[in-house]
């Protein structure tokens, strides 16, 4: 069975100005986290040329929670992947749920800002889950197979995709490992038929949703599931490092 090396990337959203950004990371910084889990933050545009300047040199990666498919031009309020790039973000997160229910993002746009994204060397964690009321109506497959349609374009070698089912996010509520492992599964199986089955075995798939230290080894340990992509508790020091913990413990096979 392939090995997949889990990562555990912060989702900061809309959280910490430039001076908590900085408070944030060196805590982090001091945890000295395991060489066995690729650990990403991703903070807001404003506070990544200062992230950028702390992490480096570190192992922890550092990324944007969205970009452009445009390189330039009239496009108010966007930033092009190479503008992260300049300014050392390695990784970008496109196509989260709030992205597409708050700000009109599609499968299309996602996957066009995915594929500029890669095309100018920034790795992809690529966002994909159903909302409650396509759970419940049986339309969950459905929604990944859509969501994951447009991705063939993509180079599996700079992608991660993250399986984050909306009803998960910021609401206290997971996914059960049955309910995780179930839509993991479907995820690899969709990337195979893009991919070929040695990338889509190689390919890493986060789970998203109110992962929290409790329930982050469940999670993790599960076979299809290699790390987790983590919003509120990416924010505490505590919770984020325990969760890298138990990613390090999962890979380890304890
Ligand atoms: C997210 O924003 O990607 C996320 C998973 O948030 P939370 O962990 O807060 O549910």
């Amino acid at each position: 069975m392939t090995q997949r090396r889990p990562i555990i990337a912060g989702n900061w959203k809309m959280h910490q100005n430039v001076a908590a950004t900085s408070d944030l990371v060196e805590n982090f910084l001091a945890q000295n986290y395991s060489e066995e889990v690729d650990v990403v933050i991703c903070p807001p545009f404003t506070s990544l040329p200062n992230a950028a300047m702390l992490v480096t040199g570190s192992s922890i990666g550092l990324g944007a929670q969205n970009c452009h498919w445009e390189e330039k031009g009239a496009f108010t309020g966007e930033v092009a992947p190479s503008m992260l790039l300049e300014i050392g973000a390695s990784w970008v997160i496109i196509g989260h749920s709030e992205r597409r229910t708050l700000f009109g993002e599609t499968n299309d746009t996602a996957a066009r800002r995915a594929q500029a994204a890669q095309k100018a060397g920034l790795k992809v964690i690529y966002c994909v889950g159903e909302t409650l009321d396509q759970r419940e109506s049986g339309e969950t497959f459905e929604v990944l197979r859509a969501q994951t349609g447009v991705m063939a374009d993509l180079d599996p070698n700079h992608l991660v995709v993250a399986y984050e089912p909306v009803w998960a996010i910021g609401t206290g509520l997971t996914a059960t490992p049955d309910q995780a492992q179930e839509a993991h599964l479907y995820l690899r199986s969709r990337l195979e038929i893009f991919f070929g089955p040695e990338a889509a075995a190689g390919l890493r798939i986060l789970y998203g949703g109110s992962m929290k230290p409790a329930n982050a080894v469940d999670l993790i340990s599960l076979p299809d599931v290699d790390g987790g992509l983590i919003g509120g508790a990416s924010l505490d020091v505590d919770s984020f490092s325990a969760i890298i913990r138990a990613a390090a413990n999962c890979a380890a096979g304890e």
